[in-house]
């Protein structure tokens, strides 16, 4: 591992809209497909442990599927289908650019990925992959932050890299108030006094009960997973 590397093991978290297209709108984007996957080789090549839970909502959300005349757990189940054409995407690209991969599924499907099997998954980042989880939880209800705070647990990461569009947290949307402040670091405790919006509350509570930090940061900025992890001052830290 590199000697900078402030941290040995993480789950990087990717929204399925980081796929996403600028140019082209489209919902996996060459362009943006290779620009995020390079950022995860940057970690990758300090010979950080990485695990990537990517999201579907740039697909489907579950939520939304009741607009579209589907139960919220039909909707669930193919925004998890969604993940897993992310995850591919993911592992395709990352693959062409050397980087060796291996995909996980919480819903057993077994000529597109492996099953989630914990062990093997240890294995895995021990033998230098990195690991791409897939299927969130595998249960309707869930979203992939919980993914992410389920697996970071379970896998024993020291953080969580939840890679966002904004560069952090704030006392109150940027967007809206000119003078909102940005923390640099924040308490779990205060962040949920503050109703700071985190991550929704199950992986929020995960996060908090297995002392799992979690850094928010702006994917879009350069170099930012590489420059977070070498312990410049990226994003927001949450911890205990
Ligand atoms: N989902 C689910 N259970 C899980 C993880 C995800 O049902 O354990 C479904 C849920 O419908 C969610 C969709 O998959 O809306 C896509 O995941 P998410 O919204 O977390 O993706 P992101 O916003 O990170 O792109």
């Amino acid at each position: 591992v590199d000697p900078g590397a402030k941290y040995k093991r993480v789950v990087l978290k990717l929204s399925g809209e980081v796929l996403r297209g600028g140019k082209s709108g489209d919902p996996i984007d060459a362009a943006t497909l290779e620009k995020t996957s390079l950022q995860v080789k940057e970690v990758h090549d300090l010979g950080v442990e990485v695990c990537v839970v990517i999201g579907g909502g740039n697909i489907f959300r579950g939520l939304n599927g009741e607009k579209r005349g589907v139960d919220r757990t039909t909707g669930d189940y193919m925004g998890m289908l969604a993940t897993v054409i992310n995850g591919l995407a993911l592992m395709d690209c990352l693959e062409k650019m050397g980087v060796t991969t291996r995909v996980q599924s919480a819903i057993p499907m077994n000529q597109i990925a492996e099953p989630f099997i914990l062990r093997r998954a240890m294995r895995h980042l021990e033998k230098g992959r990195v690991v791409i989880f897939v299927a969130g939880t595998g249960n309707p209800y869930f979203s992939t932050d919980t993914t992410a705070a389920l697996r970071a647990s379970e896998m024993h990461a020291d953080i969580i890299l939840k890679a966002t569009k904004v560069d952090g947290i704030y006392d109150k949307d940027p967007k809206k108030f000119p003078d909102a402040v940005k923390y640099d670091e924040i308490t779990f405790i205060d962040a949920l006094k503050q109703r700071l919006n985190v991550m929704d509350s199950t992986a929020f509570s995960l996060c908090l009960d297995n002392n799992v930090p979690i850094l928010v940061f702006d994917l879009n900025s350069e170099h930012s997973i590489k420059r977070a992890i070498l312990g410049e001052k990226v994003g927001t830290l949450v911890h205990s």
